[in-house]
């Protein structure tokens, strides 16, 4: 075991809460590193129950269906899956009781000494920038693995014992709180903007977690900065080390876009003309010029030509992940595109922005704090009427009715797609950005989105 990894065991028996993918390797990891494990989880569904007998059946004390409080307070240490919110009972109780906590993340970095990674959070794009910085990376043929929010869990590349050339890591706010020890090769910031309200009590709380990705930063340290984003170069003007900045409009920037001849440039040279790059919206040139900038700089190898070739072929065959802004068909002449994980007001705006045709919008779910206001700018610019349906739709139409088309719908998704379809006329589109979560509905986005995508391609059956 690491010295690292035997810290975190040297007080006692370590909980585990939570039993999806990266509770159940955390688990394994710690086990198989010497600690003693306790793992569990509240859900009483197929899946926990059949994680909780495969860990039990290796010697790993697991329950399903409920935490043994008692025993989380007395543990020496809780390690949290990303799912748990801070406020869950047993991250409560260990609070309670001085019980340290820790991310999953932290444990595998431990168990991950050396490693070179990229991390990356911000409040939107980063799984995009992710997945781009990942597939760069393989196109400059670099071996690399992404963990954390965009699937792989961290723990399970830790476990697998080989060592990628490079790992790409996804970080939430949450899981940066947690994990004291982050110290990436580049640290990538995309944006800031104000979300997850229902769950911290404050803006600038939610901020600071952000500000956790440059807790460890030394002179040596790479940064990756959104120079259009004033929060983030305001919070990140102090941070040692070195910043590369990119931007949407100022040519000054290590990766801009140049919006006269259209195209993108890395390193003061054009790389790439912005109709090859087959992403819709102005945020994912933005994506790009960010995922280009920490390759750039995590491989100083590959600055030459030969290197900006394969970077420019990389970014042409990088295709939209599922549910953002993803066009899933054309139907009569109208266009269904599912951004489901538009989850907050600036991903809902941005979707909207990158709108060419009249937009019918659906909006709603579970409200997140924010003010729908915030995007009547981009709804007047862009939609021709706003769905708005679920637990949010009374404060989407009080902030939207009273300036643009609203028709409020309960929380029937088929009667919002039947509305959406009878409205659209060829040449429109459908835009599913509901900016709110999906619990009030749905299992979760991809449920969402799924869902979409199923009622919008079905046949339709004549009256
Ligand atoms: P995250 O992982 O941060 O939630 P994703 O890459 O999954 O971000 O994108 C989620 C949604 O956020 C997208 O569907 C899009 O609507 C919006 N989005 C993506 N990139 C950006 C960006 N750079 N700025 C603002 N919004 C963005």
């Amino acid at each position: 075991m690491s010295d690292a990894l035997r810290a975190l065991s040297a007080r006692g028996e370590i909980a585990v809460i939570g039993l999806g993918a990266s509770g159940a390797a955390v688990a394994r990891l710690l086990a198989r590193a010497g600690a003693r494990v306790y793992a569990s989880d509240a859900g009483t569904g197929e899946g926990v129950a059949r994680t909780a007998e495969a860990l039990s059946a290796e010697g790993i004390v697991a329950e399903a269906g409920r935490h043994d409080l008692e025993r989380i307070a007395a543990s020496g240490c809780v390690v949290a899956s990303p799912g748990v919110p801070p406020t869950a009972p047993p991250l409560a109780t260990a609070r309670a009781h001085g019980v340290p906590i820790v991310s999953e993340i932290e444990v595998a970095l431990r168990a991950l000494p050396g490693v070179p990674y990229i991390g990356i959070t911000g409040t939107n794009g980063k799984t995009t920038v992710t997945a781009m910085i990942a597939h760069l990376l393989r196109a400059l043929g670099h071996e690399t693995v992404e963990a954390g929010n965009i699937g792989t869990p961290l723990s399970a590349v830790a476990l697998e014992g080989t060592r990628p050339a490079w790992v790409v890591i996804e970080l939430s706010s949450f899981q940066l709180h947690d994990t004291p020890s982050v110290a990436p090769t580049v640290a990538v910031l995309t944006n800031l903007a104000p979300d997850h309200l229902d769950r911290y009590a404050t803006l600038e709380e939610y901020y600071a977690d952000k500000d956790r990705l440059f807790a460890n930063a030394t002179g040596a340290s790479l940064r990756v900065v959104n120079a259009d984003d004033a929060e983030v170069m305001r919070r990140t003007a102090r941070v040692p080390g070195v910043a590369r900045r990119f931007s949407l409009s100022d040519a000054r920037c290590d990766a801009a876009y140049d919006a006269a001849h259209q195209q993108l440039v890395l390193a003061g040279a054009p790389l790439l003309e912005r109709h090859l790059l087959p992403l819709l919206g102005a945020h994912n040139v933005a994506n790009a010029l960010a995922a280009l900038l920490a390759v750039w700089n995590a491989c100083p190898g590959d600055q030459n030509a030969a290197g900006r070739a394969k970077l420019a072929a990389g970014l042409m065959s990088f295709h939209a992940i599922k549910h953002r802004l993803e066009p899933v068909g054309e139907v009569g002449g109208v266009l269904w595109v599912n951004d489901s994980k538009a989850t907050n007001i600036g991903a809902a705006k941005v979707a909207l922005e990158g709108m060419t045709r009249p937009t019918v919008l659906l909006l709603g779910g579970r409200h997140k704090g924010e003010r729908y206001t915030a995007m009547l700018d981009a709804v007047r610019a862009h939609a021709k009427v706003v769905l708005a349906y679920g637990e949010a739709a009374p404060l989407i139409e009080a902030d939207l009715g009273p300036h643009v088309p609203v028709e409020r719908f309960g929380s029937s998704f088929g009667q919002v797609i039947d509305r959406a379809r009878a409205l659209a006329v060829p040449g429109d589109v459908i835009l599913l950005a509901p900016a709110c979560s999906s619990y009030d509905m749905f299992k979760n986005y991809e449920d969402r989105g799924a869902t979409f995508r199923r009622l919008a391609l079905q046949p339709i059956v004549a009256p």
